[in-house]
C-alpha cells in the first residue's frame, strides 16, 4: 500500500474484497455469528432452536445453528450466500415498517466471507423429500446438492476469520467469547419467550428456555426462582407504546446497568436512554450508583423505531424519545408505589442495597415520596446492628500484624462529625478544614493491609458453615479460572456440583463474617466485570476486598468511630487516594475558606 501522497489511480473493489470489509462489520466475533443465525431462525417461524459450540483452547471451534423454522427451497438456499439477498423487504418503504429482525440480506454473506459455512435446509410443509446442502469458503461456493435434511435449517460455522488473521487475533479467551455468546442470548431469549432455546458449549447444556407465554418462565428459568421472587410487574399501554415486564424491588440491584433487558418489538437492544429511564423511575429510591434489574419488553410504532442505524442492529434510533422516556419513567414509579416496598424515612444506613433492605422495607408498609431525598439527610441517627458492624471493620483495620509501621503522613486531625453519613468533617492542628470520604479513605487503608500480608496460611480463616455460592454457567466458567488466583488471597472456594461452589474459608482481613451477603457481593465483582488490561488478578481480587470489606458510603458513624478511621488513615502509604484513584479527601485552609465569603 502507498502512503505517501503521489497519484495512484481510483478502483473499484471486487466483490470479495467488499464482502470482507463489510465482514468487518457486522462480523465483530464468534458472538456476531450466533446473533446473526439465531435472528435468522427466528424470522424463519422457529419453535425451538439449538445453539451448538465447540470451544478449544484457543477459542471458538465451530458455531451450529439448527432450526425447525420455514427452511429454503433449493434456488433460495444458493441466493442467500449472495451480498444483499434478502426475503424480508422488497422497497425502500419497508424499512420504516421493520419486522423482522434481519432485512439487510448481508449477514450470511459477510459470514461465508470470513469462514467456512455448511449449510442444510428443506422447506416446511412443501412435500419436498431432498434437503438442500451448500458448502461456501471465504465467500466462494464449493458445494452444492441434495442431501437427506430434517425441516428447517441448520448452519454450521468453522474456521472463522481463517482469512483475516488481524481480526481472529483479536478474539479473547475462549471463557470471554463464551460469555458474550450467554449475554446475548440471555437477551434474545428474553425477547422470546414462545420459542424455545438451547445453547450447548462442549456438549454441555449451558442455557435453556422453555416455549412459554409468559416472560416470566423464561426469567425463572435463566436467573432462578429467587429472582422472580424480588420482581414486581411493570405495563403500560398508551396508542403509541405498551410496556411489560418487570422490574425488581429495592432488595435486588446491582452496581451496573447489566441486567436491565431490554426488547423493543422483540428485538433485543442495548439503549442507555431506556435503562436511565428505568432508573430514574426509581427516583432516589436507589442510591445513584445502584441498579435495578429489569426486564422490559416495549412495543412501540414500527415507524417511530429506526433499527437501520448500527451495523449489528443493537442501537436503534427512536423518534418522540421524550415521550418514550416519561412513559417508561411513568410506568416504573407506579409499579413501584403500587407495592409496600418503600421505608418511609430512609437514614442513609438504610439504603436498600441487598437482602438487608428487604425486611426493613417490608416492615415499614409506609410509602416514601420518589422524588425528593430524605429531609434528614444531614443528622441522622446510627441503628445498633450498624454500630456494631462498623466497630468490628475497625478493630479489623486496627490489627498492624505485618504492616511495617511508618510515619503519619498527615497531622493529627480532630473530627467535628458527620454528614450525609459518608463525609467526616475534621480540623488539623493547623487550622485547616478536612472532609474526608469514609469509604474510600477506609477501602485505602483496608487495601494496604492487604498487600501488607505476605502468603502463608495466616491469610486465611476458615468458615464454621461454609456459603454454599450458585452461579450461571458462564459465571461459574470465569470464577472457575479464578481459584488459584483466589486461594492465594485466602478465599478458599471448591467446585461442588454444577455452577455451584463452596466457600470453605475466606481472607483474614474481612473479619469475622457475620452477613455473608458480603461474600456474594466480591464474587459478583469478580465475575462481572471485563478485567481492566492493567491490572492483574491479585490487584483485581485485592481491590475488590477492599472495597467491599470497607465501612460502606451511607453508614452512619458515631464520632468516636469517624476519629478511629482518621487516625488510621494518618498511617496509610498513600493516605490521598483510594486503590481506584479517587481522592479520600479534600482540605480547606483558612485562607481557602476567607476567599470564598469574600473575607479578603
Ligand atoms: P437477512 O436476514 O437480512 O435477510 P441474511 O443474509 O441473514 O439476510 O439471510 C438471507 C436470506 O436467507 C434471508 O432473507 C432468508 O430468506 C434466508 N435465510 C437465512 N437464514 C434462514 C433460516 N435459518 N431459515 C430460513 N431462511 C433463512
Ligand atoms: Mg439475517
Amino acid at each position: 500500500m502507498k502512503n505517501n501522497h503521489t497519484f495512484s489511480p481510483i478502483r473499484i473493489l471486487d466483490q470479495a474484497t467488499v464482502n470482507q470489509i463489510a465482514a468487518g462489520e457486522v462480523v465483530e466475533r464468534p458472538a456476531s455469528v450466533v446473533k446473526e443465525l439465531v435472528e435468522n431462525a427466528i424470522d424463519a417461524g422457529a419453535h425451538s432452536i439449538r445453539i451448538d459450540i465447540v470451544a478449544s483452547a484457543d477459542g471458538i471451534v465451530s458455531v451450529r445453528i439448527i432450526d425447525d423454522g420455514c427452511g429454503m427451497s433449493p434456488a433460495n438456499a444458493l441466493l442467500a450466500f449472495t451480498p444483499h439477498a434478502t426475503s424480508k423487504i422488497t422497497r425502500i418503504d419497508d424499512l420504516f415498517h421493520i419486522r423482522t429482525l434481519g432485512f439487510r440480506g448481508e449477514a450470511l454473506a459477510s459470514i461465508a466471507a470470513v469462514s467456512r459455512v455448511t449449510l442444510t435446509t428443506r422447506p416446511q410443509g412443501t412435500g419436498v423429500v431432498a434437503g438442500t446442502k451448500v458448502v461456501v469458503e471465504g465467500g466462494k461456493i464449493i458445494e452444492t446438492g441434495d442431501t437427506g435434511a430434517p425441516e428447517g435449517t441448520t448452519v454450521l460455522v468453522e474456521d472463522l476469520f481463517f482469512n483475516t488473521p488481524a481480526r481472529k487475533k483479536f478474539q479473547k479467551s475462549k471463557n470471554t467469547e463464551i460469555s458474550h455468546i450467554h449475554a446475548l442470548l440471555e437477551g434474545i431469549c428474553l425477547a422470546h419467550p414462545e420459542i424455545s432455546f438451547r445453547l450447548f458449549t462442549d456438549q454441555n447444556e449451558a442455557l435453556v428456555t422453555d416455549r412459554s407465554p409468559r416472560i416470566l418462565d423464561t426469567i425463572a428459568r435463566i436467573y432462578g426462582s429467587n429472582v422472580v421472587k424480588e420482581l414486581i410487574p411493570v405495563s403500560l399501554s398508551l396508542p403509541f407504546i405498551k410496556i411489560s415486564g418487570y422490574t425488581s424491588r429495592l432488595s435486588l440491584s446491582r452496581k451496573d446497568a447489566s441486567r436491565m433487558m431490554i426488547a423493543i418489538n422483540q428485538r433485543y437492544v442495548s439503549s442507555p436512554l431506556i435503562t436511565s429511564a428505568i432508573k430514574e423511575g426509581y427516583g432516589t429510591l436507589l442510591p445513584k450508583e445502584r441498579f435495578p434489574v429489569a426486564f422490559l419488553s416495549l412495543e412501540i410504532d414500527t415507524e417511530l423505531v429506526d433499527v437501520n442505524v448500527h451495523p449489528t442492529k443493537k442501537l436503534v434510533r427512536l423518534s418522540r424519545e421524550n415521550e418514550i422516556v416519561l412513559a417508561i419513567r411513568e410506568s416504573v414509579t407506579t409499579a413501584l408505589l403500587s407495592h409496600d416496598l418503600i421505608p418511609a424515612v430512609r437514614t442513609p444506613s438504610q439504603f436498600p442495597t441487598g437482602e438487608s433492605g428487604k425486611d426493613a422495607a417490608r416492615e415499614s408498609g409506609v410509602r416514601y415520596d420518589l422524588l425528593t431525598p430524605p429531609a434528614s439527610y444531614g443528622v441522622s441517627e446510627s441503628t445498633h446492628a450498624g454500630t456494631v458492624t462498623t466497630d468490628r471493620q475497625l478493630r479489623q483495620t486496627e490489627l498492624t500484624t505485618g504492616v511495617v509501621p511508618v510515619d503519619a503522613k498527615l497531622p493529627v486531625m480532630e473530627v467535628i462529625g458527620q454528614f450525609g453519613g459518608i463525609y467526616i468533617l475534621a480540623t488539623t492542628e493547623v487550622g485547616e478544614l478536612v472532609l474526608i470520604d469514609q469509604h474510600a479513605a477506609h477501602e485505602r487503608i483496608l487495601y494496604e493491609q492487604v498487600i501488607a500480608r505476605t502468603g502463608g496460611d495466616h491469610r486465611s480463616q476458615e468458615l464454621i458453615v461454609p456459603v454454599v455460592l450458585h452461579r450461571t454457567a458462564h459465571e461459574a466458567a470465569v470464577l472457575f479460572d479464578l481459584l488459584p488466583a483466589l486461594a492465594k488471597e485466602g478465599f478458599v472456594l471448591e467446585e461442588f456440583g454444577r455452577d455451584t461452589f463452596l466457600v470453605r474459608a475466606i481472607p483474614v482481613v474481612l473479619g469475622k463474617l457475620e452477613d455473608t451477603t458480603m461474600i456474594d457481593e466480591i464474587v459478583s465483582d469478580l465475575v462481572s466485570e471485563e478485567p481492566a488490561r492493567a491490572v492483574n488478578n491479585r490487584e483485581r481480587i485485592t481491590r475488590i476486598i477492599a472495597c467491599r470489606g470497607a465501612i460502606k458510603a451511607g453508614t452512619v458513624c458515631t464520632k468516636e468511630q469517624c476519629q478511629r478511621i482518621v487516625n488510621q488513615i494518618r498511617y496509610a502509604k498513600n493516605p490521598f487516594t483510594c486503590p481506584h484513584g479517587r481522592p479520600t479527601m479534600v482540605r480547606f485552609s483558612r485562607a481557602d475558606l476567607d476567599t470564598m465569603f469574600k473575607r479578603t
